[in-house]
């Protein structure tokens, strides 16, 4: 089915419900949201000759058009290719030429800088051109698509080498809906959904759930994420839903504590992309109340390996309850979950290996990189790269990417371990642990340090504060303390970058 059509539908059911804001502003309701992405799928059409299965880029900020974007391309029978805006144009051009793009959609200076290379029509969102696409005559439906035509071509991050096209299906979408209502969270019409994470990112794929209800979305002012902008969003618009990074977590909390603020008009916060340290998940839940739902996805398996759920992230009474608030939950409804050892074989409950994940919601593979899908899906399973167990009542807990793994003195150090030691101590407000080079041990651990604002520490301190929580060899054995950690155009830290620092080059 195409995705278009949950838009559709929604607009005949509640076609005077509000449907997309700009902060406080309402920009249209269903009706309208509907009318501007069938005009918009004709023009393509029309203007750009873009049909089934022709890929079309957005590569802009997230914005109230953004949502307009997406379902006018798939009207058109089109494939969306989401773009993070900081990337630099070189590295657009890159995805524009892999992708075949047959038009990218971009905005002022950085679709000037775009049209010179060349690589396809680049389409102005605040120009006259893009103006006068949508006041064509709407689509009077989408174009038919199947369940294994492609939708989605997400390029992955690319911390390491090139970045590769992972094909999303009309089909994973669905899955991937039908999961997320079932085990995520029942989103229902009077909810606001609130894009503060890249919507060239998973979040752009929250906008499903509240499609298919008729519900409100909400685009900051700001583009992003701004905690007091946010709070006040939550006091004016109410029953907030909106997926949020553990550091973006962080920030909000201390935006709350300084406020007094008690999560009042915030419903739910899903969280995930990234380790969420257990010091970090009980304040939040401490000062925000009972309004988290942790998701454990990747690009390739989008939102739906499995979660972890409101109910059990508040739990406090299970004999296991901090072992599974710091694990990532147990399968999603759609995905089939195992740990395995190199050769494939499923691992007894408790020991590490890869996760590994099957199901409808799982991508069809990379765009054209035979090598990539052959290491990555092995008898239909996915090879996730994520090292992990998952204990006999089914909980996954995430152990580190397994590049990311350090080998010292021939023992397994999951950095990730090392991590959580150090954020709890309360000075500490970022760490990040990776494995340099050593001829005695092969590798030893380096951590760089943030510490929180007006305090400070010393390497001696940390190491006894490391000693009396891990084990003696898994402790740093330098601290370079830092003002702010490499992160990425998604704000996932930069452990590659930290690597090449310390003269080790993991691929
Ligand atoms: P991406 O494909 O960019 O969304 O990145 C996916 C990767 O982020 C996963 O393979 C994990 O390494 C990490 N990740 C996603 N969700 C979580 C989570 N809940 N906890 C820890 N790491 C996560």
């Amino acid at each position: 089915m195409n995705p278009a059509t949950y838009l559709t539908r929604a607009a005949r059911l509640y076609p005077s419900n509000p449907a997309i804001f700009s902060g406080t502003t309402q920009i249209t309701d269903y009706a309208g949201f509907a009318d501007r992405a069938a005009r918009l799928g004709q023009g393509f059409s029309e203007k750009y000759g873009i049909g089934s299965g022709d890929r079309v880029a957005l590569f802009i900020s997230n914005c109230p058009e953004y949502l307009d974007l997406l379902y006018g391309v798939w009207f058109a029978g089109g494939v969306v290719v989401p773009i993070n805006h900081k990337l630099h144009p070189r590295e657009v051009a890159w995805i524009l030429n892999n992708s075949d793009a047959s038009l990218v959609i971009a905005e002022g200076q950085q679709a000037d800088t775009l049209q010179t290379t060349g690589s396809c029509p680049v389409l102005d969102v605040s120009s006259d051109a893009y103006r006068d696409l949508a006041s064509a005559s709407p689509l009077s439906d989408p174009v038919p698509r199947a369940s294994d035509d492609l939708a989605w071509l997400f390029y992955t991050s690319g911390t390491t080498g090139r970045p590769k096209g992972v094909m999303i299906s009309c089909g994973n979408l669905q899955a991937m809906i039908l999961s997320y209502f079932t085990d995520v969270d029942a989103a229902r019409t009077e909810d606001t959904s609130l894009y503060a994470a890249p919507m060239s990112h998973g979040a752009g794929l929250y906008n499903f759930i509240y499609v298919l209800r008729g519900a409100r979305h909400v685009v900051p002012t700001s583009g992003g994420f701004d905690p007091a902008e946010i709070i006040g969003l939550a006091g004016h618009h109410g029953n907030i839903c909106m997926f949020a990074a553990p550091t973006m977590i962080r920030r909000l909390v201390s935006q709350a504590r300084e406020q007094g603020y008690d999560g009042t008009g915030l419903r739910t916060i899903v969280y995930g992309g990234g380790p969420m340290y257990l010091a970090d998940i009980q304040d939040a839940v401490e000062h925000l109340g009972s309004r988290f739902v942790q998701i454990y996805g990747q690009g390739e398996s989008p939102m739906s390996i499995t979660a972890l759920s409101r109910d059990l992230v508040c739990d406090r009474s299970h004999p296991n309850w901090a072992a599974r608030l710091a694990s990532v939950g147990t399968a999603q409804s759609c995905a089939e979950v195992r740990i395995a050892g190199p050769d494939g074989d499923t691992l007894p409950a408790g020991e590490i290996g890869e996760i590994l994940v099957r199901g409808p919601q799982v991508m069809l593979g990379y765009w054209q990189n035979d090598k990539a899908n052959a290491e990555a899906l092995q008898d239909g399973w996915l090879w996730t790269g994520d090292m992990g167990t998952m204990d006999a009542d089914g909980f996954v807990t995430l152990r580190d990417r397994s590049k990311d793994v350090i080998i010292s003195g021939g023992s397994n150090i999951y950095p990730r371990e090392v991590e959580e030691a150090l954020i709890a101590h309360p000075n500490v407000a970022e760490a990040c642990v990776v494995g340099q080079t050593d001829p005695e041990w092969g590798e030893i651990v380096i951590a760089y340090v943030v510490c929180e604002k007006g305090t400070a520490l010393t390497a001696s301190e940390l190491d006894a504060f490391c000693l009396d929580q891990i084990a003696r060899f898994k402790r740093p054995k330098t601290y370079h303390f830092v003002n702010e950690l490499p992160k990425n155009a998604y704000g996932k830290v930069l452990k590659t970058a930290l690597r090449e620092r310390e003269g080790v080059t993991h691929t």
